[in-house]
C-alpha cells in the first residue's frame, strides 16, 4: 500500500492477492482475486479453490463461457474471489480467443466511462490534507469514515478541497441515532452519497435513516450478488458491484441488470487490485452510475498495465481481451 489503508474495520500496510492464468490453445486469460477478510476470505483458501477448479475448467469447451461458469460455481463454494479470479480470466480468455477487447463483446462503449473516485483512508487531520493535497489529479474524492474522528477528517477535507466527496463508513455506525446525526451532519458538507452507513443486517434501520435524509444511502457489505438485490432494493438507493463479491464479470453484468429494473443507481467498486482486476471491472463501468476503480492507483508494485486514468476519467485500450500487460 502506499499509505496505511484504514477503514472503520481494520488497518493494513499490504494485501495479499493472487493471480490466476488460464493457458489453452495457445492463448493466456488472465485473472486475479483480492482476498478480503469481511467475506471470510484469506489468500490461503483462495489458492486453494483456484487450484481444485483448475483441471475440470480446462477440460471444458471454454467458448461456452456461461457453461464453465456454472461449472465453476459448483466447484468453488464459498471463496467468491476465486470464482472472481476464474471468471476474468475466463473471460480475457474468450475474447482473445475471439480476437475483440472485451468492451465488444459486452457491448459497452468505451467513451462513456465515468470518472472514477479516488479514495482517502481514515487518518490524523493532517495526513489527511497531504493525502487530499497529493490527490489533486482526481476530481471526486471517496472518504472513509466510521472511526473515531469523522467530523475532524470531513473538516479537514474541506479546508484544502471544496470537490465533490463520497462518504463510505464501511458498516462503522452501529446505531441508528449517531448513523442519522452523522449524515445530517454530511448533508451540509458537499457529499453525493453515503456507502453503507450501518451494518449489511441492519435493514430495519438502514430503513429508517433512509427516511430522514436526502442523501442517497448506497449498499456494499450489504449486497453480494444478484439474489440480493430485491432485498436491499426495499432499503437502500443504490448498490456498489464489486467483481470480488459476484464472483466475477459475469455475475456483475446480471446484478447491473437486475438493479437496473428494481430502479436502483449503479457504482462499480472494487477491492485493494492490481490492474487485472481493476481493468476487468472497467470494461463495465460504462453500464453504470458511478466509477470507484482506484485499488491499483492505491499500490506501489502493480505488475501490470491497462486502463489508464487520466484526472479521473478511465480510459480502456482496444486490445483483445481485457487489455492488460504484464506478468508476475
Ligand atoms: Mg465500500
Amino acid at each position: 500500500m502506499k499509505n496505511t489503508w484504514t477503514l472503520s474495520r481494520n488497518s493494513n500496510s499490504f494485501k495479499e492477492n493472487v493471480f490466476v492464468r488460464i493457458d489453452k490453445d495457445e492463448i493466456t486469460g488472465y485473472g486475479e482475486a483480492a482476498p478480503n477478510v469481511r467475506y471470510g476470505e484469506t489468500p490461503e483458501l483462495t489458492e486453494k479453490a483456484i487450484h481444485q477448479a483448475s483441471k475440470t475448467i480446462l477440460d471444458q469447451d471454454l467458448s461456452n463461457h456461461s457453461q464453465v461458469k456454472q461449472v465453476l460455481d459448483e466447484l468453488i463454494v464459498d471463496q467468491n474471489c476465486a470464482r472472481a479470479a476464474r471468471d476474468i480470466a475466463l473471460m480475457d480468455w474468450n475474447s482473445k480467443k475471439r480476437n475483440l477487447p472485451f468492451y465488444k463483446i459486452l457491448g459497452s462503449n468505451p467513451d462513456n466511462t465515468p470518472l472514477t473516485s479516488y479514495t482517502i483512508g481514515i487518518d490524523e487531520p493532517d495526513m489527511i490534507k497531504t493525502k487530499v493535497s497529493a490527490a489533486a489529479e482526481y476530481p471526486i474524492l471517496k472518504i472513509k469514515l466510521g472511526g473515531q474522528n469523522d467530523e475532524d477528517i470531513i473538516n479537514a477535507v474541506r479546508s484544502v478541497t471544496d470537490k465533490p466527496l463520497r462518504i463510505d463508513a464501511n458498516e462503522g455506525w452501529t446505531d441508528k441515532e449517531t448513523a442519522v446525526n452523522k449524515v445530517k451532519w454530511l448533508e451540509s458538507k458537499g457529499i453525493e452519497f453515503i456507502e453503507q452507513p450501518m451494518p449489511a443486517k441492519m435493514l430495519e434501520e438502514t430503513a429508517w435513516l433512509k427516511q430522514r435524509v436526502d442523501i442517497p444511502i448506497i449498499a456494499d457489505e450489504a449486497v453480494i450478488n444478484t439474489a440480493d438485490i430485491e432485498t436491499v432494493a426495499k432499503v437502500y438507493d443504490g448498490i456498489n458491484i464489486k467483481l470480488m463479491k459476484s464472483g466475477g464479470m459475469q455475475e456483475a453484468l446480471k446484478m447491473i441488470h437486475a438493479a437496473r429494473n428494481a430502479g436502483l443507481k449503479i457504482m462499480i467498486g472494487c477491492m485493494i487490485e492490481t490492474s487485472i482486476a481493476i481493468t476487468a471491472a472497467a470494461h463495465l463501468s460504462p453500464l453504470v452510475d458511478w466509477a470507484d476503480l482506484d485499488g491499483n492507483l492505491l499500490i506501489t508494485n502493480d505488475p501490470f498495465t491497462g486502463v489508464k486514468v487520466n484526472q479521473g476519467h478511465l480510459i480502456l485500450n482496444d486490445n483483445p481481451g481485457i487489455g492488460i500487460t504484464g506478468d508476475w
